[in-house]
């Protein structure tokens, strides 16, 4: 008997771990629900809704093939042992995983079950390349998503692998899942889902993905990172269907996954630094008032707040809105990158340490292959040039109605501004001066060499 510990990976197609341990006879798929990762400041109520209703739907499939997941709560240390004895398994397979959490995790348990005499054997799964596989010409790590996509897509991916035709039935008795009040309006979960999704999208979007991407009113994109993030499709099946389909715009997307992937596994310290050091000691402001307009979608600024509002009402937000509204953050508000990245982990659905963290040092500038710091994003160009028609911060921001399209994207310059919605929180030339000014200050004195435009 071997166990097969699912975490982030809740599918059984391409799943390495367990198609091995399938192969090498009787198997037991489990999954612990570890109350410190439960409680953990990266997972808000909104992921542990979608974690159970993906948990759910991996229960049917495993039903699916003649056997049952079985679900246990407690530590993982503790319980794989409980569990391994009880059933007299000689061997706990899994898929690898990366964030340092899963990875500290990982060394305790592989102690636990080793001093045990029980193996635990990880398997390649939750990236289309493996960490630590995709180097530069000098066997470093590369810290610039261009060279790392050429080499990336250079490099043969590894097979996928066949989901078992039928598993062994078991007696082991599983907890049921905790009952939790639905927060929000959840996608259909699971792995048939989610590769109907995949369908779907290269359908109805397939090459026309580089001109519709940028466009929040429509479903120009895929809404596949939900899925991604839990592993309810295999990112390599993902990426094979799309080149097939000759989406290779969207295969690079999904080598930005990899990528902050790859670069969180090499730089751990990145999950509480800047990758640029000068900007941990940035004289970031703290204003619990700004903080809580830009929260709420407050700010008078409307394709700000329409972000903010679509994140809170549906746990989801287009990336072109993801960039706006945290340029907003840390440049006109001059609030830190970690408070933003924080409140996204609460509430996305696709809260992932990996590209949450390096999404926020991008909009920030200090990450790895960042945007330029001094790239201020102008949150009514944005607006005008990305939601022309004003759908979308109509569609969240009903205050809005009935305005003229390009009035509705800066409502106080009309005669009539609706009294319901917030005046501008500040002047944009004023955000923006003030954030160059304290951002060109603060790095020349931390480095005089710094470059500064
Ligand atoms: C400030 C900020 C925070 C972000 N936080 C997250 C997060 O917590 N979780 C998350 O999955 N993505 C995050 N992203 C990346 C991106 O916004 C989402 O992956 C994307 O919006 C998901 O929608 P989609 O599945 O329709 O994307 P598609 O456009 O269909 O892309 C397909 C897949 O590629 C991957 N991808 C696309 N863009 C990026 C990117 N910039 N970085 C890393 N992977 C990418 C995702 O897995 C995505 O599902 C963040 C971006 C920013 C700017």
């Amino acid at each position: 008997m071997i166990l097969v510990w699912h975490r982030a990976d809740l599918r059984t197609h391409d799943h390495p771990a367990l198609a091995n341990a399938a192969a090498r006879g009787q198997c037991l798929p489990c999954f612990v629900l570890d109350p410190r990762l439960l409680s953990t400041p990266y997972t808000g109520n909104n992921r542990i809704q979608w974690l159970y209703a993906c948990l759910a739907a991996l229960s049917e499939s495993y039903r699916a093939l003649g056997s049952s997941l079985v679900l246990v709560a407690g530590r993982p240390e503790q319980e794989l042992l409980r569990l391994a004895r009880e059933t007299g398994a000689k061997a706990v397979y899994a898929l690898r995983s990366y964030e340092p959490i899963g990875v500290a995790r990982d060394a305790r348990v592989k102690a636990a079950l080793e001093a045990a005499g029980i193996e635990l054997k990880f398997f390649a799964g939750d990236c289309i390349l493996e960490p630590g596989s995709v180097l530069s010409g000098s066997g470093t790590h590369y810290k610039v998503f261009t060279p790392f996509w050429r080499t990336w897509s250079s490099l043969p991916m590894s097979e996928i692998q066949p989901t078992p035709k039928h598993l062994e039935p078991h007696a082991v008795p599983s907890l049921e899942l905790p009952k939790i009040s639905a927060l929000l309006p959840l996608p259909e979960a699971g792995e048939h889902a989610a590769m109907q999704r995949l369908e779907q999208f290269i359908r109805r979007v397939g090459l026309h993905y580089e001109t519709q991407r940028d466009l929040p009113s429509i479903e120009g994109t895929s809404r596949l990172s939900l899925d991604l993030h839990l592993g309810t499709i295999s990112p390599r099946v993902a990426a094979s269907r799309a080149s097939q389909a000759g989406m290779t715009a969207w295969v690079r997307e999904l080598c930005w996954r990899d990528f902050y992937r790859h670069i969180l596994l090499a730089e751990p310290r990145l999950e509480n630094e800047a990758f640029k050091s000068e900007w941990n000691t940035f004289p970031w402001r703290e204003d619990a008032l700004d903080l809580d307009a830009w929260r709420t979608g407050n700010t008078g600024y409307p394709i700000v707040d329409a972000g903010m509002r679509q994140l809170s009402s549906t746990g989801w937000m287009h990336n072109r809105v993801r960039m706006i509204v945290a340029s907003f953050l840390c440049k006109h508000l001059l609030i830190s990158w970690q408070s933003g990245e924080a409140h996204f982990n609460q509430l996305l659905l696709d809260g992932d340490l990996s590209s949450n963290n390096g999404g926020w040092q991008w909009s920030a500038g200090c990450g790895v292959d960042a945007a330029p710091y001094f790239r201020v994003f102008n949150p009514v160009t944005q607006g005008q040039k990305f939601d022309s028609s004003a759908e979308y911060i109509k569609r969240y921001i009903p205050e809005l109605e009935g305005l003229p399209n390009n009035e509705a994207h800066q409502p106080w310059t009309g005669l009539r501004p609706p009294k319901s919605y917030p005046a501008p929180i500040l002047p944009l030339t004023l955000g923006r001066d003030r954030f160059l000014e304290t951002a060109k200050q603060h790095l020349k004195a931390s480095n005089p060499e710094n470059l500064l435009p």
